[in-house]
């Protein structure tokens, strides 16, 4: 059996979007297994560049089978809007395109929601039981509270019957509009707005939802090449990651495989993503983070801003015992390593080695935000254009390569956004 799993090793934004793109190509299926429209990724393939949101990778190849499986939350205005503008492309089909009928939907006030806790958070008000997250405040937080909740959650195979799906929407937009014109001071749209957005979006996912699961395993059975594709990062997982700096939902490769309801025994592969160095959005530990001009200069020169929020990200060198948790955690095969052409644009390259404070491999992550990270520099590699194989890259770039390989073996290095620009190891 052939399943891979791509996700990512730190706080997400790692590249994964052209590892799964690249690996994609020779898919039979691509799901995506959590998150929401709060995950971007970027591809740039010979049919142009693209953001997606929720639309798994492998929507580029004619080929596969494309799920949205369970555990994504679906906003669908935003699932809708995406879909649209892909097909201005002719070349993408939406013919093979699934989605689970267990995946849960975003409503109107799950949005209300996150953007009444951030807000109040945010603005410091007396009694505030809370600090702000740094959510991207689409609902996704509430959406998954309702889920794990039960009574008041939608899920797309509500959306089958029409007459049961309207009648409990306009309870269930009572009950919310009630708590958060009391809690937050916030109104809703108008009931028959939400209704007449619902009805549309009803018309246009229908024709997709299928019993995917099904699909998933005749794909095993049948030996088919499947592939798991991972939002947001390891350190963002809600078990594993830095709470509550955290996504709401599962970011590792176990995970992946507890929604698809894939047994691990499938897995051959499990491909960890991350950058040549490391970013963060919102607040949270970060040890091995950069001095203010570092950071605002390698955020330039890597254009490391948000693809769904446009926040700057916060920049640091890369963290090997953080990277070694991550591989640990995720049982990482091999390391695709990106934006290598970035880093070595900085005249002198520092990579976090171990921590100081008596810490030796993987980090106590009760304690990370008091690591003191000791450092092995490097000389900037420079320009790496034209590279096509690991003997093309000058000698500080290789050592830089193996010091990472001590943790695990690379397989891919990526010099560039474009598909080609990708050193296979
Ligand atoms: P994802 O959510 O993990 O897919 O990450 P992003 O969507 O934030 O992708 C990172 C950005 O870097 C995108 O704009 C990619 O096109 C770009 N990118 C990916 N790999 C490389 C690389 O090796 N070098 C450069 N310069 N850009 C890259």
């Amino acid at each position: 059996m052939a399943v891979t799993i791509v996700n990512g090793l730190s706080w997400g934004d790692e590249g994964k979007g052209k590892i799964v793109d690249l690996e994609a190509k020779s898919a039979d299926v691509v799901i995506r297994f959590s998150g929401g429209n709060n995950a971007g990724h970027s591809i740039k393939n010979e049919y142009g560049e693209f953001a997606l949101h929720l639309v798994p990778a492998g929507i580029f190849n004619p080929d596969a089978i494309n799920i949205i499986e369970r555990g994504v939350v679906i906003h669908l205005p935003s699932l809708m809007g995406e879909m649209q503008e892909l097909l201005r492309n002719p070349d993408v089909s939406f013919q093979k395109f699934k989605i689970s009928p267990f995946a849960h939907l975003v409503m109107p006030w799950h949005i209300a929601e996150d953007q009444g806790y951030e807000k109040e958070a945010a603005q410091n008000i007396a009694g505030r039981a809370t600090e702000a997250i740094g959510t991207t405040l689409k609902g996704i937080g509430p959406c998954y509270k309702d889920k794990a909740g039960r009574w008041e959650a939608f899920r797309v195979c509500d959306l089958v019957s029409k007459k049961a799906f309207l009648a409990r929407l306009e309870k269930v937009y009572a009950s919310k509009a009630k708590w958060l014109r009391a809690r937050f001071q916030v109104e809703l749209p108008s009931f028959d707005a939400v209704r007449t957005q619902f009805l549309g979006a009803r018309e246009y996912v229908l024709p997709y939802i299928a019993d995917t699961s099904h699909i998933i395993q005749e794909a095993l059975a049948a030996d088919k090449s499947i592939l798991l594709e991972g939002a947001q990062g390891t350190l963002l997982d809600p078990d594993h990651g830095t709470y509550p700096n955290v996504t709401s939902s599962p970011t590792t490769a176990l995970g992946a495989l507890m929604i698809t309801g894939i047994p691990s025994s499938a897995v051959r592969r499990v491909i960890g993503v991350t950058k040549a160095y490391v970013t963060r959005v919102g607040a949270g530990a970060f040890p091995t983070e950069l001095s203010h001009e570092l950071d605002e200069k390698l955020r330039n020169i890597g254009k490391e801003f948000g693809a769904t929020t446009g926040r700057p990200r916060r920049c640091g060198w890369l963290d090997l015992p953080l990277l070694q948790y991550a591989v640990a955690i995720n049982g990482t095969t091999e390391i695709a390593l990106t934006k290598m052409d970035v880093l070595g644009q900085l005249p002198k390259v520092q990579l976090g080695t171990s921590y100081e404070n008596g810490v030796s491999g993987a980090p106590d992550m009760t304690r990370l935000s008091e690591m003191k990270p000791a450092y092995e520099e490097f000389a900037g590699w420079g320009n790496l254009a034209g590279a096509r194989t690991r003997a093309d890259l000058p000698d500080e770039a290789r050592r830089y390569l193996e010091r990472i390989t001590a943790i695990c073996s690379i397989g891919h290095v990526s010099i560039g956004a474009g598909r080609t620009e990708t050193l296979t190891m």
